[in-house]
């Protein structure tokens, strides 16, 4: 937590780093020099609490999530989570996969709220699959609700049938609404509900509540309904139309993905996920690239985005995540970019000493 002797302002902060996997604790390495930088040039500072999940949790103490991760983050302002996962864990029994320790931190700290922010940026046009022409101007903040639905709910198999219950509550649902209201409330204050309330009841829940929300505590708020696969549609062909698009646990999971193409790589994408409290678990949209892993090849800005997320949404220093944010964007403009968007790209480690430059250079001038 902050330094409670310190007043409102303070600048001292704890968080827990997980670099968990894969190329996870490489481009978690970026983000700590980074945050590093920023203790000289903007007097931020962030202890970093580093401890274990995912893969490299199971390998050190046979759990993915162990007590002291869940400990070190009760004790922190934020949690910054490189990714989890890999082949040599494929084969495990489900209670020891490293994906459980993400699950279990989403529902151990009530991180409901996922924020996928999908923003184009013109210098990484040519990189998308998509003609130029529609990814001018897209600003999207994709609103998923991430501890209910499907991949909470009831499971079971045998060798005939299957089943995962898709559940969803009132409270559950107003609750992701009401935050998407907030941050709508702070940007065009529209919002898309993507749903499928034309066979799903769930949906037909969703759509209820969170009308009902909308009307009643945000009338300054414009909500229109979509079908998800519409919107799935409509993310191709018009995505500068989108403001806020707010959705359930799967649908939101499909479309950041998709969404993600309009950016030109998974690399550049972060992700916030929060609870009431303004505790968040900040991380790459990627996953831990196994194919990649070890050979500096990781395109470290999705991490560094995070960074940024982390320090508007919990620690409540808005002008450093916007000064953080620049200087990445002149990185992109003179084309520092890794392997995944360019044949003759710079490696991981170029990429984070680039962006600690224009910060130390931004701070002389
Ligand atoms: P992935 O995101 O790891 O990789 C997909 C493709 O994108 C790969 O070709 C990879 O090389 C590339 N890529 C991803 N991130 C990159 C980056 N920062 N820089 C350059 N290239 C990058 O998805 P996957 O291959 O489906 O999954 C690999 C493992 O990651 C699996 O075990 C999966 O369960 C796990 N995973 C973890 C998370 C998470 O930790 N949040 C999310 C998704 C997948």
């Amino acid at each position: 937590m902050s330094d409670p002797s310190n007043n409102q302002k303070s600048r001292s902060f704890r968080v827990t780093g997980l670099p968990g996997d894969g190329i996870g604790p490489e481009v978690y390495e970026s983000a700590c020099s980074v945050l590093s930088a920023m203790e000289e040039t903007h007097g931020l500072q962030v202890k970093l609490d580093e401890q274990l999940i995912g893969g490299a949790a199971i390998d050190a103490t046979g759990d993915p999530l162990p007590a002291e991760t869940i400990e070190a983050c009760r004790n922190s302002d934020a949690a910054l989570l490189g990714a989890v996962g890999g082949p040599q864990w494929d084969g495990n029994p489900a209670h020891r996969r490293p994906e459980l320790g993400l699950l279990r931190i989403r529902a151990e700290f009530n991180l409901f709220c996922n924020l996928r922010p999908i923003v184009t940026h013109p210098s990484l046009h040519g990189f998308s699959p998509l003609r130029e022409d529609r990814l001018n101007h897209v600003d999207l903040m994709i609103v998923r609700e991430l501890t209910g639905g499907s991949y909470f709910g009831k499971k079971w198999r045998n060798d005939d049938e299957a089943e995962d219950v898709c559940r969803y509550t009132r409270e559950e649902v107003a609750r992701v609404t009401r935050a998407a209201g907030q941050i709508a409330q702070c940007r065009d204050k529209r919002i898309t509900l993507v749903d499928k309330a034309n066979v799903l009841e769930t949906s037909r829940l969703w759509r209820a509540v969170a009308s009902q929300v909308i009307e009643e505590e945000f009338p300054d708020v414009q909500m229109e309904n979509m079908y998800v696969d519409a919107a799935a549609m409509h993310l191709l062909t018009r995505p500068a139309d989108f403001d806020v698009m707010l959705t359930e646990n799967l649908f939101g999971d499909i479309l950041s993905d998709e969404a993600s193409m309009l950016c030109g790589s998974l690399g550049l994408l972060p992700s916030a996920s929060l609870n009431d409290e303004q505790f968040g678990l900040y991380e790459p949209v990627h996953g831990s690239a196994p194919d990649i892993a070890g050979q500096g090849k990781a395109n470290p800005y999705a991490m560094l985005l995070s960074v940024a997320m982390m320090l508007r949404h919990s620690l409540g220093c808005h002008g450093e995540a916007v000064a953080l944010e620049e200087c990445i964007h002149e990185c992109w403009n003179e084309g520092i970019l890794t392997k995944d968007l360019r044949e003759d790209g710079y490696s991981t480690t170029e990429v984070t000493a680039a962006v600690r430059e224009k910060l130390v250079a931004h701070s002389k001038s």
